[in-house]
């Protein structure tokens, strides 16, 4: 199979060649054609599967053939659900779309909203935003949705978990009514299939395994510890196996600058990517850790949904998720593209319900390992897969209280969760 037969056009060909792109991924054999012929789409695909290039090849394709976009006007919208997912895709489509004529931006929040709308007036053809900053700019009449010919909703999940789901609706009402919709969800739970009811025509269904096929390439287990050990243990972990660059993830801001900065008094080259840290400080957190110059990056789930991090070798969970899911995504970033890896997850007592949903998830218990040295005193009990006890979600909380909340609840671009609304989108922390 390659992307000629595909029908993409010689412009697209040439910026696969020089990325590097010999055969299309299963999603891609699948989409690009229906997606050229004007199919709607709902594709069941995680992050590795290349569904980015699965959307942006056909959908940049298409709109080379049309007409180019009247000021204030978009043509694609592409709505994503975090800014690092925003400028990761808008840097794919920039890529493939390098030899066309097809004008492409990112808008997102927690970035002055001028020079989006500075940059809206000239019309841009492709728009990738996320759905708080995009209506904000849509009731400042810094954009009309009334010529959209293509939606892609990517992570469409992780919209509805953040909360969008109001934002969502609004943006489809403002809509055309004749226009292609494809929908990317890593599941399809009974809220994304309400989503997509009416919403789509005829959509072609599309599901495939992640690139990695995940579980099985990669060596899972929980080590019991007592909760304010897990430091301890995972400074002793990463000498004591000498681990490499590793992906760490935490539940909370501020567990995160915590413990970055116990990382960083051993002289560990640590940085955090967050909700509340200014975009240009993720980015460049993302770029160090990337360069190699990061050892330890620490994330929570937000902030890490959809970043484009391979091959890493170890995935530490040093909290477990809120959401069992997650668990899935924070390890496919290890043991990618067949290589193995390893999903650590440090687990203390009061996380049992939580390590009961995921089991649950996996349809298989996590081994357990413990550490010599650091038995917990406090026994973290067995679980039981399959039970029904869902995770109590945390009280919502005020945005700047500086407690420890999950980073999905408040800030960002999202919900604040108090209030059932959107942030301000305002840039935060500047
Ligand atoms: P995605 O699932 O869209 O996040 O893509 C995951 C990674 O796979 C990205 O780094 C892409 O650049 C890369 N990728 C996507 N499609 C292909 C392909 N056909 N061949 C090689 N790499 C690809």
């Amino acid at each position: 199979m390659t992307f000629a037969s595909l029908g993409l056009a010689a412009p697209l060909l040439q910026a696969l060649e020089a990325l590097g792109y010999q055969t299309p991924t299963p999603i891609q054999t699948q989409a690009i054609p229906a997606v050229l012929a004007g199919r709607d789409l709902m594709a069941a695909a995680q992050t590795g599967t290349g569904k980015t290039a699965g959307f942006a090849l056909p959908v940049l394709q298409r709109l080379s053939e049309g007409e180019k976009a009247g000021s204030n006007s978009i043509r694609a919208l592409v709505l994503v659900p975090t800014r690092e997912l925003a400028e990761q895709v808008h840097a794919s489509c920039r890529q493939y779309g390098e030899h066309l004529s097809v004008s492409t931006y990112a808008a997102y929040g927690g970035v002055s909203i001028n020079p989006q709308m500075m940059r809206l007036r000239r019309g841009v053809d492709l728009l990738v935003a996320t759905p708080g900053r995009l209506l904000d700019l849509f009731r400042q009449n810094a954009l009309k949705l009334k010529h959209v010919e293509v939606l892609v909703l990517d992570e469409a999940d992780r919209m509805l978990d953040l909360g969008f789901a109001q934002e969502l609706s609004t943006v489809f009402a403002a809509l055309p009514k004749l226009r292609q919709t494809l929908l990317f969800s890593a599941t399809f739970s009974e809220e994304i299939r309400s989503l997509a009811k009416g919403r789509l025509r005829d959509p072609l269904s599309i599901e495939v395994a992640p690139r990695n096929s995940t579980v099985k390439a990669i060596k899972q287990w929980a080590v019991p510890v007592d909760k304010k050990r897990k430091s301890e243990l995972f400074l002793f972990m990463l000498k004591d196996r000498k681990w490499g660059q590793v992906l760490v993830f935490v539940k909370t801001k501020k567990g995160a600058d915590e413990l970055v900065a116990r990382l960083q008094a051993k002289k560990i080259a640590a940085d955090t990517i967050h909700g509340d840290r200014p975009q240009a400080a993720r980015q460049r957190a993302l770029d160090s850790f990337k360069a190699g110059e990061v050892q330890i990056l620490v994330a929570t789930d937000v902030a890490a949904r959809g970043i484009d991090i391979d091959d890493l070798p170890q995935v530490v969970n040093f909290d477990l998720p809120i959401v069992a899911e997650d668990y899935i995504h924070r390890i496919g970033r290890t043991g990618r593209a067949g290589a193995s890896g390893e999903a650590i997850s440090l687990v203390c007592a009061d996380e049992a319900p939580l390590l009961t949903a995921i089991e649950t998830l996996l349809k298989q218990p996590l081994e357990r390992e413990e550490e010599p040295g650091f038995e917990p005193e406090h026994r973290v009990p067995a679980t039981a897969p399959g039970a029904k006890a869902k995770p109590k979600k945390p009280k919502a909380v005020g945005g700047r209280s500086g407690k420890s909340v999950p980073d999905n609840w408040v800030g960002f671009d999202a919900p604040a969760a108090s209030k059932g609304r959107r942030s301000s989108g305002k840039p935060r922390g500047r």
